[in-house]
C-alpha cells in the first residue's frame, strides 16, 4: 500500500496533521460549535423554492461576483458596510485561505494569539506562511499592551485576532483591535465567527472599518445562523482588499445553488437569528452548571463553554462518547470544550457529566 510519505508532497507539508475534529454518528453532538437547532420551516420551504429557481439556469456558470447575495450580505452587517466591501466563499474557512493567499505566503508571517482556531495556524501552513505566536494575558484576554508588544516584536505580515476567541470564548476588546490597527504594518484579521453571540449591543470589529484599510473582519452563516452545511461564510473589508481576493479565488468559487440559498435564508435574519437567545442562555447555565460540579469554566462571549479542572480529559470525552454525547478535546491539558446546545441537550451533557465518578 502506498502510504503518504511515499509521493512526492511538498516538504513543508510532510508530517503534517489534518483538520481533525471527529465527525461521529451520536445523539448528542456537541464538538463543533454548530447552532444545534434545526432552521424554521418556512426559511426551508423558501430556500428549496430559491434552490429550484436557480436549477433552471445551473447549464450557466453562477455570477462569479455573487453581487446579490453581497448585497444582502452588506444589508444584514449593517454599520454602513456597502456590497463593494463585502467578499464571501465557501465558509469563512476559505475567506481566511484566500486572505492569506493573498496577503501572506512564503517569506511572510502571521501572528496568532493560542489557544486559537486550530485552522488558522493549518491555513497558515498550507499557504506556506510561517505560523508565529505570542502569549495572552491571564484568563485567555489579550489587553492592548500585550497585542501590541507582540506585533512591535514579531512584525507580522498578517495579525489573526478571534473574537469571542474559539477556543476559550475570550472576546477582545475593541481598544486592543484599535491598538493593533495602529502599529500592525500588515493585515489584521478579525475572525467574528461567533459575533452574534456576544451581549446584545456589544460593538464589532466591523464599527472600526473606516479609515482601516488593513482591517478586515471574518464572519459566518455557519454558527448563529443555523446554516454551517451550506458552507457561506464572508467579510468585510476595503473595497481594494477584495480586489486583491479576486487574484486568488478560483473562478466562480461559489455555486448558484450556494448563493440562491444564503440569499433564500437572509432575507429571513431575524427568523434564523431567533435561537441566538436561548444559546446565550445555555452557554450562561453551563458556566454554572460546570462550576457547581466542581470544574472550573472559563467566561463565553461564544456558543460553548471551555472548561478546566478535568483530571483526565481524554477518559472523560470517551465517558461522554458512550453515552451518546460528543464534546471537544482540544489538547488543552485539563479542560475540554462543549458547545451549548438546546436545553435538552445541555440537560443530558451535565447529567451525564455529573453522574461521572471522578
Ligand atoms: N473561525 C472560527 C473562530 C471558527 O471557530 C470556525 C468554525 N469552527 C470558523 C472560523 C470556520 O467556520 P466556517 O468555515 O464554517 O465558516
Amino acid at each position: 500500500m502506498t502510504s503518504l510519505d511515499d509521493l512526492p508532497i511538498r516538504d513543508d507539508l510532510r508530517g503534517q496533521s489534518p483538520y481533525g475534529a471527529p465527525q461521529k454518528p451520536v445523539r448528542i453532538a456537541l464538538n463543533v460549535n454548530e447552532n444545534t437547532h434545526p432552521i424554521p420551516e418556512v426559511v426551508v420551504a423558501h430556500v428549496t423554492a430559491a434552490v429550484e429557481h436557480a436549477l433552471r439556469t445551473v447549464n450557466r456558470y453562477p455570477d462569479r461576483e455573487f453581487t446579490t447575495l453581497r448585497e444582502h450580505l452588506a444589508t444584514y452587517l449593517g454599520e454602513g458596510v456597502e456590497r463593494e466591501q463585502v467578499w464571501a466563499a465557501n465558509g469563512s474557512n476559505e475567506v481566511i485561505q484566500q486572505l492569506l493567499q493573498a496577503f501572506g505566503g512564503p517569506g511572510r508571517r502571521v501572528l496568532g494569539f493560542p489557544p486559537t482556531y486550530s485552522m488558522h495556524s493549518i491555513i497558515a501552513s498550507s499557504t506556506g506562511t510561517e505560523w508565529v505566536t505570542a502569549e495572552r494575558d491571564d484568563e485567555f484576554r489579550l489587553s492592548p499592551a500585550t497585542a501590541v508588544a507582540a506585533v512591535e516584536r514579531l512584525d507580522p505580515d498578517i495579525v489573526f485576532l478571534c473574537t469571542p476567541n474559539n477556543p476559550t470564548g475570550t472576546p477582545i476588546g475593541l481598544d486592543t483591535i484599535e491598538a493593533v490597527c495602529a502599529v500592525a504594518r500588515g493585515i489584521v484579521i478579525v475572525d467574528e465567527a461567533y459575533a452574534e453571540f456576544l451581549p446584545e449591543g456589544e460593538p464589532s470589529a466591523l464599527s472600526l472599518l473606516p479609515g482601516r484599510p488593513r482591517l478586515v473582519v471574518s464572519r459566518t452563516m455557519s454558527k448563529a445562523f443555523a446554516f454551517a452545511g451550506a458552507r457561506l461564510g464572508y467579510l468585510a473589508a476595503d473595497p481594494a482588499v477584495v480586489d486583491a481576493l479576486r487574484l486568488v479565488r478560483l473562478p466562480y468559487h461559489l455555486s448558484a445553488l450556494t448563493q440562491a440559498a444564503a440569499v433564500a435564508a437572509l432575507q429571513h435574519a431575524p427568523l434564523m437569528l431567533e435561537t441566538v437567545d436561548a444559546i446565550r442562555a445555555q452557554r450562561d447555565r453551563l458556566v454554572v452548571e460546570l462550576a457547581a460540579l466542581g470544574y472550573a469554566p472559563h467566561a463565553s462571549g461564544a456558543n460553548f463553554v471551555l472548561f478546566g479542572g478535568v483530571d483526565d480529559p481524554q477518559a472523560t470525552f470517551q465517558y461522554l462518547l458512550e453515552h451518546d454525547i460528543l464534546i471537544r478535546d482540544i489538547g488543552l491539558p485539563g479542560h475540554l470544550r462543549v458547545t451549548a446546545g438546546t436545553p435538552e441537550e445541555t440537560t443530558e451533557f451535565l447529567e451525564v457529566l455529573g453522574r461521572m465518578n471522578r
